[in-house]
């Protein structure tokens, strides 16, 4: 028997020994599928402990386009006017890394910020798709931390550099397909220290709006990722620091500041 989309659960994908597996978490248990959860997909008989596994990121984005000041207050506590249309941009597919890998501090920055996100996986093709429609375009939710050159950002006047380097999409821990985007909770603790807390039901563009706004411009295929952009409290990181992300009940992303070295 063959599973359709939209099935309430957390979609996994990791690496057990030489292989990478999507699977299905269900508390501590990862039970295996065959296929991938943007298609047909069918759990099998072979379970893992999350612990005897490595998690990677939960699926491999071909773009993330990411919201600009997508928060009334962080746009505040950036100097920026509020957008009136949703500000995009985009982080490249090599800048993505999963729960528990290294963050590299770029030598080219003096200044490396954590921005925790909320974070929609597309599940299947969409274009010029409407508000109203848009959920229908989603897989399921993440929390993704769109980490951020903060001096190269102001210094270049356009982002891809600041957003763009290698290491800068960490997002995990897995894909949750059952929650409210609309009112999601989003906090950033750094070192265990809580630094940002928000709510989706903040946004000045909602999750809705800005699947929309993006599939207007460009086509949103499945497993991309669209990172809704950063509550108030963006600060520094330093090499040595941990980095988590928590939304729940998708879970908590944690990362660690590493130097190039
Ligand atoms: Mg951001």
């Amino acid at each position: 028997m063959s599973v359709k989309l939209r099935p309430v659960m957390k979609f996994v994908r990791f690496a057990i020994g030489r292989k990478t597996r999507y699977g299905v978490l269900s508390g501590q248990t990862i039970q295996v599928i065959d296929g991938s959860p943007f298609r047909r997909f069918m759990p099998v008989d072979e379970y893992h402990k999350l612990s005897e596994v490595k998690l990677l990121a939960p699926c491999l984005p071909s773009k993330i386009v990411a919201i600009g000041l997508n928060y009334r207050k962080h746009a505040e506590e950036s100097g920026m006017p509020i957008p009136d249309v949703p500000l995009i941009f985009l982080k490249p597919s090599t800048s993505v890394i999963g729960p528990e890998d290294n963050i590299i501090y770029p030598a080219m920055s003096s200044r490396v910020d954590y921005e925790g996100e909320f974070g929609v996986v597309i599940g299947k093709k969409a274009r010029y798709v409407t508000p109203q429609e848009a959920l229908d375009y989603v897989l399921g939710y993440t929390c993704l931390n769109d980490v951020s050159a903060r001096d190269l950002q102001g210094l270049d006047g356009q982002w891809t550099r600041a957003k763009g380097f290698d290491t800068f999409a960490p997002f995990g821990p897995c894909i949750e397909t059952e929650l409210d985007p609309g009112n999601a909770p989003v906090e950033t603790y750094l070192n265990g220290e809580l630094k940002q807390q928000g709510n989706t039901n903040d946004l000045i563009h909602s999750v809705r709006d800005v699947i929309s706004f993006a599939s207007h411009v460009m086509t949103l295929l499945p497993g991309d990722v669209i990172a809704t952009g950063t509550p108030s409290g963006v600060g520094p990181m330093s090499v040595g620091d941990t980095v988590e992300i928590r939304i729940e009940p998708i879970g908590t992303l944690r990362n660690y500041i590493v130097s190039p070295a």
